[in-house]
């Protein structure tokens, strides 16, 4: 890769702000004598436009140590006129798990637009006064100015959009937030597009820092989105998911979805309220689907039915989902 064997050499931001969708290293190669002078300013403000990206880093072919004269002037032509460009872009997303790296950095990873799942690197970010220190931490919505290398992403820069940091003060909403980050980044796929999956986590976070909304209706309804978004939407239609037939009171997790008298082993008796509530979420819109209550039978209800359904289906079993209604007991 481009990468091995350069090192930074300067930074430079392009005047114009570019939305930016590409994350690509620009192999280029520029010389490096007269590399702020007026054209090669205006080369490389053409290369940002043509990259839709907000900045580059000017990297210098790294020589080894030498020891001869005809050695060293060698060096002295490679650096001169040897350079490449790598490409910074604006990378919008959600900050869905942070981990320490070294001794002050840290490790992210983050939900991001027109990417999907990606690791980040946020360098001396652990550091009191460091200027990543707020945009690196969990649930955090920002835009990244960042460069990529080998899949991995390097952060100069986190300009935060919504901090969500409302959640941490709360235990009931800071556990439902974490669930749902932890889902998120659990399904979340590397180098694929997810954006209806970011913005109903948003969404998410949005309820769960409304006051007076409760934390376990907005998981219950993000589950229920998010088995949408997947395509494994359960069956809540009057026909049995088995023969057809009609169906009004039972819920099967294996047989997925409403099953007939007939067929109804293994599934559960479904109250009307349940039903309703899950027909609501399906047919509305993100911007609509928050937009009811229940009663508490009702969201047990919900709650062990999707607990069942994501198991079989997702393969999926959460520790953070448990800790979601058992935190209690440990305080
Ligand atoms: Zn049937």
């Amino acid at each position: 890769m481009i990468l091995k064997g350069y090192k930074k050499l300067s930074f430079f931001a392009s005047i114009d702000n570019h939305n930016s969708e590409k994350n690509s290293i620009v192999t280029n190669m520029v010389q490096k004598r007269g590399l702020y002078s007026y054209g090669t300013k205006l080369l490389l403000e053409q290369i940002c436009k043509k990259r839709q990206c907000a900045g580059l880093f000017i990297l210098q072919r790294n020589t080894k140590k030498t020891k001869t004269k005809s050695e060293r002037k060698q060096k002295t032509t490679d650096r001169r006129n040897v350079g490449a460009i790598l490409a910074i872009d604006t990378i919008r997303g959600i900050v869905l798990k942070e981990m320490p790296k070294g001794e002050t950095s840290k490790q992210v990873i983050v939900l991001a637009k027109g990417l999907g799942k990606i690791w980040m690197t946020a360098k001396g970010a652990r550091k009191q006064k460091s200027k990543l220190l707020a945009g690196t931490q969990m649930f955090c919505y920002c835009d990244f100015q960042a460069y990529e290398s080998r899949g991995f992403y390097t952060i100069s820069q986190a300009d935060v959009i919504e901090s969500f940091f409302d959640l941490r003060l709360d235990m009931d909403r800071l556990a439902s937030a974490i669930y749902a980050a932890d889902f998120a980044e659990r399904i979340a796929l590397r180098g694929m597009e997810q954006d209806s999956m970011l913005l109903l986590l948003l969404k998410t976070f949005q309820m769960l820092s409304k006051k007076g909304y409760s934390p376990l209706l907005a998981s219950r309804i993000f589950e229920l989105k998010l088995i949408q978004i997947a395509g494994i939407m359960p069956n809540m239609t009057e026909k049995c998911s088995v023969c057809g037939k009609r169906a009004s009171a039972y819920f099967s997790g294996a047989a997925g979805g409403m099953v007939c008298m007939e067929h109804r082993s293994g599934s559960k008796k479904i109250a009307d309220g349940t039903k309703n509530a899950m027909r609501f979420v399906f047919s509305q819109p993100l911007s609509n689907a928050f937009q009811f209550s229940v009663s508490s039978e009702v969201l047990k209800e919900l709650d062990e039915i999707l607990e069942q359904y994501i198991q079989i289906h997702m393969n999926l079993k959460l520790g953070t989902r448990d800790f979601e209604k058992k935190y209690k007991q440990l305080l």
